[in-house]
């Protein structure tokens, strides 16, 4: 980039490989080269401690859902009732779907078994006896790959009485939306239910279940070997721990970095060797396209739950995809809300219809045939949209546009070249 650095030059020290240490072991998949590495020791060692201190060590050790919305996973485990003899279930949210999020997939090829020794650590905390893994329907080498783990789990006795289920679902991306998700495992066509009852306490099959992301629980193991005080120790005292940034677009070596929370954009580039050569960063997405876009100007934001707000943004996913100044963003924007437009399950009005008029605003200012009116119009449009949909997909699809126009409003003028009244010379509505 061309702003100097603020920072000491960061080096491969500045990472912290936990879930992805053995992702370039041979074979790292299997449960061979997973015991090589300490394999299913922190299982061995939740088996010898107490589920309620199980849930306190995550609590302490401030692990926040790494799904997106960062809410403490220590805490959603103590949501769940006292047991009242019927089932409880851990449902691991592996439906990662968010435009530019690849974390959970990699993670998932290069190493299920930390995964399933997460799920078997986490299912001990909440008395679970059945768990599930909801993955995408479209990868169906991770899903291979994962039934694989499962049965060499399950066949080496590690997993005791517990019985895995990896389901996947059809490819919907508001099935990632945790309660679609349920629907969706129960065999119902996935769309969001109304929370609460949060499914803590009412989840699949109407009784108490942990919705955790892949990540999220990947991260159990480390936290019992490593201890809460260890976990706590990375990342900054609101944001603890290490997580996983996947670095996309015209970033050099584009991948997965794992670091602790509050690593800067500016380290996590001059470690993935830049913006393309000759190219400068224009915008960036620090949580996926759901999450508000930042500039260059932002380059020192600490990437955490905190410092990310605090520039009017979220961290989301952590998917920091990276666009040079080549790009439009009116097209980027208009890609993401075909996106959006699509992928919206109709259940409410604003998503519904909000999303079909910002993708007929979108496409006239990227053919350059948008109006004036246009651009209050997308304002207006997705004002109505945030904060009155039914679930966050709206919210969603009205967020790159209002940061869009918040940034870069001139290259959205330059799609309004026609005057309205050329355009539509018997009215707007007679055109839709
Ligand atoms: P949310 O803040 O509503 O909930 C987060 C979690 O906390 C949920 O599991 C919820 O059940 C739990 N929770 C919150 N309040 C609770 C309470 N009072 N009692 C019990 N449990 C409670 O967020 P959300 O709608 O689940 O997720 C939104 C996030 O998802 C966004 O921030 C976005 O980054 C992320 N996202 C991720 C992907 C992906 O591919 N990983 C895709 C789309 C969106
Ligand atoms: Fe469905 Fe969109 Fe409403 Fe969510 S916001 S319930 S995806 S229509």
């Amino acid at each position: 980039t061309d702003t100097p650095s603020t920072h000491s030059t960061p080096t491969p020290d500045t990472l912290t490989p936990v879930l992805t240490d053995i992702w370039d072991a041979p074979r790292s998949w299997t449960l061979a080269t997973y015991r090589d590495h300490r394999g299913y020791e922190a299982l061995a060692r939740a088996n010898e401690i107490a589920p309620a201190d199980l849930v306190e060590l995550v609590k302490s050790s401030g692990l926040r859902g790494r799904g997106g919305a960062g809410f403490p996973t220590g805490l959603k485990w103590s949501f769940l009732p006292p047991p009242d003899g019927g089932p409880r279930y851990l449902v691991v949210n592996a439906d990662e779907s968010e435009p530019g999020t690849c974390k959970d997939v990699p993670l998932m090829m290069a190493n299920p078994h930390v995964l399933i020794e997460g799920v078997a650590i986490t299912a001990r905390a909440i008395g679970c006896e059945h768990a599930f893994i909801y993955l995408r329907g479209e990868v169906v080498h991770v899903y291979r790959r994962l039934l694989a783990a499962v049965r060499e789990a399950t066949e080496a006795g590690l997993l005791g009485d517990l019985v895995v289920t990896v389901h996947a679902g059809a490819g919907a991306y508001i099935c990632g939306e945790e309660t679609a998700l349920l629907d969706s495992l129960e065999g119902r066509r996935g769309q969001p239910r109304l929370k609460p009852p949060f499914p803590a306490v009412a989840g699949l099959y109407a009784r108490p279940t942990v919705v955790n992301n892949v990540e999220s629980v990947a991260s159990v193991p480390g936290i019992v070997l490593g201890g809460a005080e260890w976990f706590a120790g990375l990342g900054t005292p609101k944001s603890a721990g290490h997580g996983i940034f996947s670095l996309s677009g015209h970033v050099t070596r584009p991948g997965q970095y794992e670091a602790p929370l509050g690593i800067t954009l500016r380290e996590l580039l001059e470690l993935a060797g830049g913006v393309r050569a000759g190219h400068r960063l224009k915008f960036w997405t620090p949580g996926g396209s759901s999450t508000p876009l930042l500039t260059d100007e932002h380059l020192d934001v600490p990437l955490d739950y905190e410092g990310v707000a605090g520039a009017g943004s979220m961290l989301g996913t952590r998917a920091l995809q990276i666009f040079d100044e080549t790009v439009s963003v009116v097209r980027a924007i208009t890609r993401w809300i075909d996106f959006y437009k699509h992928e919206s399950c109709g259940k409410c009005t604003p998503c519904r219809e909000g999303t079909f008029w910002l993708q007929q605003i979108m496409h006239r200012l990227e053919a350059g045939r948008g109006t004036p009116e246009d651009l209050q119009s997308l304002s207006d449009i997705a004002g109505n949209i945030l904060g009155r949909s039914f679930c966050a997909l709206g919210d969603a699809a009205a967020t790159p546009i209002q940061s869009g126009l918040k940034y870069f409003r001139d290259e959205f003028e330059a799609g309004c070249h026609t005057p309205a009244r050329e355009l539509f010379p018997y009215g707007r509505s007679a055109l839709h």
